[in-house]
């Protein structure tokens, strides 16, 4: 089972990420569950994961160098964990790059559909998707108040609030596509009101 946690930077999924992950392992003692990250999740997507953080780039390289990091992802950790009937939990996926590259920078979604077609594609014909998509949904006024309380600012979070609300459309309008994939939480409530949403979600296995 394979869940994916998105929002734009600033939202607190990633406050909310770590304990997921221990709920998980507790409600399911018998399986193993994998957190991992993009870009990012292999020694080669973590080398990626830094030029694309810091290194000033064409906007279709970025892409190509997320969707290679996410290759390289499935191939060595995630398809692997699903196999052996472990839970998956990503902090990120294919949204994101729908998201950021597409609905914030502005690549378009055709192009961003044949590199998912490429890299996400199996044996079957179908894609691997998540089977559950956690997005965290903010305000990217609040997002950025937020953002500049707690930490330096990376390449993209210095990016103004016209590029996260465009971000934020593409997430929700992803969301909307896919219902049965997506949860939605509100993050602008309080941690304690988020936190117990997440532990009263009924994941349908
Ligand atoms: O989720 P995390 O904060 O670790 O992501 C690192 C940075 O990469 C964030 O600033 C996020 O906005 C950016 N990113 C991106 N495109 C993606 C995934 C992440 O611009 N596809």
């Amino acid at each position: 089972f394979f869940i994916s946690f998105e929002g734009i930077d600033g939202a607190g999924k990633s406050t909310h990420i770590e304990s997921f992950k221990k709920l998980m392992q507790e409600r399911y003692p018998d399986r193993e569950v994998v957190m991992t990250r993009e870009p990012g999740g292999t020694p080669l997507g973590e080398q990626l994961r830094n030029l694309l953080l810091d290194a000033p780039m064409n906007l279709e390289t970025e892409a190509l160098l997320m969707f290679a990091a996410r290759r390289e992802h499935i191939a060595q950790i995630i398809e692997p964990a699903l196999l052996a009937g472990k839970i998956v939990i990503s902090d990120r996926f294919t949204d994101a790059s729908f998201a950021y590259q597409g609905g914030g920078r502005g690549l378009s979604l055709a192009k961003l559909n044949d590199l998912e077609q490429w890299v996400q594609g199996r044996a079957d014909g179908k894609l691997l998707q998540p089977n559950l998509t956690i997005l965290f949904d903010l305000p990217g006024e609040i997002a950025q108040a937020r953002r500049s309380k707690v930490r330096t600012p990376d390449k993209f979070e210095k990016l103004d609030l016209v590029f996260f609300e465009k971000v934020r459309q593409e997430y929700l309008r992803r969301a909307l596509e896919d219902p049965s994939r997506f949860h939605k939480v509100d993050a602008t409530q309080t941690p304690e009101a988020i936190w117990n949403g997440l532990q009263a979600l009924e994941i349908n296995w």
